[in-house]
C-alpha cells in the first residue's frame, strides 16, 4: 500500500480527471479502524500547524471544497475542523449570488472572502460555481463561462504569488451513492431540512455536471492550485483523505514562530 495514497488523487496539470471512470467507493487501501485512529493523529497534526500559520502570521492557507449535493461538503468541514481552534478558522459558503453580489463581477465576493494572512480559509461552494452549475442551467452564454478558466487560473495564481497556498477538493459521490443520501434526508425529519425540491433538478443533470467538473478540472488543476478527486461514498475515506491533503499542505507551508522580540528571551516577570 502506498504511504500517502490520497496524494496520488492529485489531477495533473493538463490532465482529465475522466470522473466516470473513478471509483467513488474506494477505500485508498485503508482499513476503517485504523483510519479513525489515523484522522484523530492528522487533526492533531492540524490543530498545531493552524496554531503555527497563526503565529507566522504571514501566509495563508485555502482550501476549496465543491460536490454534488449530500457528496458531505458540510460533513468533512464539521469532521477535519472540528479538533482546530475555531478563532483561526474562516469556513465560507458560497450560496447563489444576491444583493450587492450580483451587481458586481462574479469573483468578487470570492476575493473578499479569500483568508487573510494567518488564517485557513474553507470555501463550501466557490468561484466554481461560476463555471460549473451557471453552465450547466445556461445562466450565461458559452462565450461567458468558457473564458472564466483563464481569470481563475490567474486570480488563483495572484492569491498564489501573494501568499497563499491553495488545496481544491472535489468529493466525488457516485449517483447511486446521492439517491441513498436524499431519500435518507427525505424520510428523516431530523435530516429534512437539508432537502430542496432543487436538489432533484440538479440530479436529473448530473451527465452534464459530471461533464461540466471533467473540464473545470482539467481546465485548472495547476501546479500552484491543485484539484484533488476524492472518494466520497465512505465519509471515513472521505474525511481522512481530505484532512491528510490538507495537513501535507500546511506541512508544505511550514509556518513558523516569529522570533522573540528582542531582550525578551530570558526575561523575568516581577
Ligand atoms: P447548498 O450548498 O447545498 O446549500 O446550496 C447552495 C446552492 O447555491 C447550490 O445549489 C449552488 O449551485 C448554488 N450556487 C452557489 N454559487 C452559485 C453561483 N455563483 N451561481 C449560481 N448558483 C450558485
Ligand atoms: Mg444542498
Amino acid at each position: 500500500m502506498a504511504k500517502h495514497p490520497e496524494l496520488a488523487l492529485r489531477v495533473e496539470p493538463g490532465s482529465k480527471p475522466a470522473l466516470h471512470r473513478f471509483d467513488c467507493a474506494d477505500t485508498l487501501g485503508w482499513e476503517k479502524d485504523a483510519a479513525k485512529a489515523e484522522l484523530d493523529d492528522v487533526k492533531a497534526r492540524l490543530d498545531t500547524l493552524q496554531y503555527r500559520l497563526a503565529a507566522e502570521d504571514r501566509r495563508s492557507v485555502l482550501l476549496v471544497l465543491q460536490a454534488m449535493d449530500a457528496a458531505g461538503k458540510d460533513g468533512t468541514i464539521r469532521s477535519i475542523l472540528s479538533g482546530m481552534n475555531p478563532a483561526g478558522v474562516d469556513v465560507v459558503s458560497f450560496k447563489a449570488p444576491g444583493g450587492p453580489e450580483t451587481a458586481h463581477d462574479y469573483l468578487w465576493r470570492v476575493h473578499a472572502a479569500a483568508p487573510a494572512r494567518g488564517r485557513l480559509g474553507v470555501f463550501n461552494r466557490s468561484h466554481y460555481e461560476d463555471v460549473l452549475v451557471v453552465r450547466v442551467k445556461s445562466l450565461v452564454p458559452p462565450a461567458v463561462w468558457k473564458r472564466r478558466f483563464d481569470h481563475i487560473n490567474s486570480f488563483e495564481r495572484l492569491l498564489v504569488d501573494e501568499g497563499t497556498t491553495i488545496v481544491k477538493c472535489f468529493l466525488h459521490v457516485s449517483k447511486d451513492e446521492q439517491r441513498r443520501r436524499l431519500q435518507a434526508r427525505i424520510d428523516d425529519p431530523e435530516k429534512q431540512w437539508k432537502f430542496r425540491a432543487g436538489d432533484l433538478d440538479d440530479r436529473a443533470k448530473w451527465d452534464h455536471f459530471m461533464a461540466a467538473y471533467d473540464e473545470a478540472i482539467e481546465e485548472t488543476s495547476t501546479h500552484d492550485a491543485p484539484w484533488y478527486v476524492v472518494p466520497a461514498d465512505r465519509n471515513w475515506v472521505r474525511n481522512l483523505a481530505v484532512s491528510s491533503i490538507l495537513v501535507h499542505a500546511l506541512e508544505q507551508v511550514d509556518p513558523q514562530y516569529p522570533p522573540a522580540a528582542a531582550g525578551v528571551s530570558g526575561m523575568k516577570v516581577r
